[in-house]
């Protein structure tokens, strides 16, 4: 079931996300909705804030950057594989030196700003089986992972440009939040008036 995006504005996205055991009420139908809802939204990445639940579960499906021909084939063949579903993740270190990359988020559609974070991350995480991993990601991977363990923590990638930017963009947030605005998927607007 396509389930609507959660859109800027709305309080959810600000909450820090609970942990979440085994016997959370229908697990496998939440996460088999939101690969749905990120598929037909064309995302590679959804956290559970953005389709209004405040806990610790993201998804992440980097495979449409096999085709971009800016990367090279090493790359390009570790994100065509690069499908996970992260549980109560905590990232427990990140290195390396800053670097900027064009990020979009699937709750602030039509916007996209340059983010600075470090490229090379150890997380740990448990899977769709509550498994225990440990793992150390790197480079677009681990920036679409920082992207959605963000939204874990009630923070939005606009929270992290100049405050210059923040400022060019405010009136456009705003805008979002009142549902002016016109994606391709389902969306809920916290501010949307209705008739
Ligand atoms: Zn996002």
């Amino acid at each position: 079931m396509i389930l609507p995006i959660i859109a800027y504005g709305d309080p959810v996205l600000r909450k820090v996300g609970v942990d979440i055991d085994k016997d959370y009420p229908n697990l496998d139908e939440l996460i088999t909705n939101m690969k749905e809802t990120k598929v037909k939204a064309q995302g590679v990445g959804l956290a559970a804030p953005q389709i209004g639940k405040a806990i610790r579960l993201f998804i992440i499906d980097a495979s449409p950057f096999e085709k971009d021909e800016e990367l090279d084939d090493k790359e390009r063949a570790y994100l065509a594989n690069f499908k996970k579903i992260f549980i109560n993740a905590k990232i427990l270190k990140e290195e390396g030196d800053e670097w900027t990359f064009n990020e979009g988020c699937l709750s602030i559609p039509d916007i996209r700003e340059d983010v600075v974070r470090r490229p090379k991350i150890t997380i740990e995480y448990v899977d769709e089986n509550f498994e225990k991993h440990t793992e150390i990601i790197e480079g677009i991977a681990a920036r679409i992972v920082q992207h959605e363990y963000d939204h874990i923590e009630g923070i939005l990638f606009t929270d992290k440009i100049s405050s210059l930017k923040k400022r060019l963009i405010k009136k456009k947030l705003e805008n979002i939040s009142k549902g002016k605005v016109n994606p391709d998927y389902r969306m809920k607007f916290p501010l949307l008036k209705r008739k």
